[in-house]
């Protein structure tokens, strides 16, 4: 029984409430600690950071409660592409993170690419409604884009920038080329 109330308060402070997955404070902390073990095993990773293409149309043309239900299916449909090692979180809003491990660069982007696909592919079913969707990614790769946590954050949120700037439904890497581009 306390072992349980003490799941809960650890729960509250480490989840995102909505979706269950990791919180940006938690998936920072994980970060730290992949780094330590990278460091030392001289294995790669990838970052790979995600964002809704024009949310907030979803809001205003479904409701805020759909709006939420889409963020929940994003976060299950994430979870589910991912492999157990890989973390997954919501660092905020429409925006999410995942955490590649033990992968190159151009793995990162195949498997990103997929996830974009499939979720262009699939709407969400709301109710009697299906909500059309589609995600830009940035992925930064430990070593050519940095070799610190808050360098390989901000080359992941450059790659995004650009993946919205060049159209948005497109995830962007340091060799995006290996990708054909999505028109
Ligand atoms: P872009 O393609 O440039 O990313 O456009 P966007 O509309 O997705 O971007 P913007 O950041 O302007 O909008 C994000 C919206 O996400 C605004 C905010 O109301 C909505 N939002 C943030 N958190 C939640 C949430 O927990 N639930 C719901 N339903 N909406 C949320
Ligand atoms: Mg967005
Ligand atoms: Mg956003």
């Amino acid at each position: 029984k306390l072992e349980a109330h003490n799941k809960k308060l650890l729960d509250l402070a480490s989840k995102d409430p909505l979706t269950g997955l990791d919180n940006r404070r938690v998936f920072n902390r994980s970060l730290e600690t992949e780094l330590d073990r990278i460091v030392r095993y001289d294995q790669g990773f990838s970052l790979l950071i995600v964002d809704v293409d024009y949310f907030k149309r979803v809001n205003d043309t479904h409701g805020h409660p759909a709006g939420d239900a889409v963020l929940q299916e994003l976060a299950t449909r994430m979870q589910r592409a991912m492999r157990d090692a890989d973390l997954v979180a919501r660092l905020g809003g429409e925006e999410f993170a995942i955490l590649l491990t033990n992968t190159t660069a151009d793995q990162a982007h195949r498997v990103a690419d997929k996830i974009r696909g499939a979720i262009e592919s699939h709407p969400v079913p709301y109710q009697d409604q299906s909500i059309g969707l589609t995600i830009s990614g940035g992925i930064a790769q430990f070593g050519p884009d940095g070799g610190d946590l808050r360098s390989l954050i901000g080359r992941a949120d450059q790659y995004l920038y650009h993946a919205k700037d060049s159209g948005r439904n497109r995830i962007i890497s340091s060799d995006s080329a290996l990708v054909p581009c999505q028109a």
